[in-house]
């Protein structure tokens, strides 16, 4: 059996995924950016809850902002995520793993820009943490 010999990201190919996290960010940012307008309707929508009793205020509304407060919680994550690997691809550590040092599958990076370790020490992970 032969052992592939793991390249490293050529430069093309890192200028892509910094292209896609520039991408996701930017729509991130609008996501966040409308959901924080929405946030301010539903806000002045609904009166000072604290300050009455009022039992009548709108469970719905209430959900609904919930709901959008831990959408934000994801997105703020998510795009903290993308910061650091865009700062990573800067310093040029973009695509290592945190965990093991080893590269990061690049069909991984794929679909998820922003991971930091490999599908090895992700699975691991999870196992460990079932
Ligand atoms: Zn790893």
């Amino acid at each position: 059996m032969t052992i592939l010999k793991k390249k490293k990201m050529d430069k093309k190919q890192l200028k892509e995924f910094q292209e896609l996290l520039e991408k996701e960010k930017k729509e991130l940012e609008e996501k966040i950016s409308d959901l924080n307008l929405k946030e301010k309707e539903l806000a002045i929508k609904m009166p000072d809850f604290s300050a009455s009793e009022d039992s009548s205020i709108e469970a719905d509304e209430i959900e609904e902002l919930n709901n959008l407060l831990s959408l934000r919680f994801v997105w703020e994550n998510d795009l903290a995520s993308i910061n650091e690997a865009l700062e990573r691809i800067k310093k040029g550590t973009y695509g290592v793993c945190e965990e093991c040092g080893g590269l990061i599958e690049i069909a991984r990076l794929k679909i998820e820009p922003a991971a930091k370790i490999c599908a090895k020490c992700l699975k691991k992970k999870n196992s460990a943490s079932v």
